[in-house]
């Protein structure tokens, strides 16, 4: 199983669970504060998916990106395309996903990294 996110109250984490279901991924949640957590304080849940459903998750997470692509206001400085990729760790494409599927709830707001897809030069964006 791979964790995808950490919620404190279980109508959050049964929320982005069927976000996930309607579009195909299977997610599972677990108990996971073993009642040894003060009540209120840290995640008590964990959203899981099944390794397989990673791919799933990707494409999903990559029509994201492309259903966005019109409504940049940034593209690439070498060549001005605005198809470009942000190269992130896996979780925090994960996170990028959650976070656009149930509407924003980030918690990232550092720069990012992109790359170009049409002249694969790298570059950096300030939100
Ligand atoms: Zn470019």
């Amino acid at each position: 199983m791979i964790v995808i996110g950490y919620y404190a109250t279980l109508e959050d984490a049964q929320n982005d669970a069927n976000k996930l279901v309607s579009r195909g991924v299977k997610a599972y949640i677990v108990d996971a504060s073993g009642g040894s957590l003060i009540p209120g304080i840290g995640p008590a849940f964990e959203l899981q998916i099944d390794p397989q459903d990673r791919a799933k998750l990707e494409a999903l997470s990559d029509n994201i990106h492309r259903q966005k692509i019109d409504e940049r206001k940034h593209s690439c400085p070498e060549c001005g395309s605005k198809d470009y990729k942000s190269i992130v760790p896996f979780s925090e494409l994960i996170f990028g996903a959650i976070t656009a599927l149930c509407g924003g709830r980030s918690g990232m707001n550092t720069s990012l990294w992109y790359r170009c897809l049409e002249c694969s030069s790298r570059f950096r964006i300030s939100p």
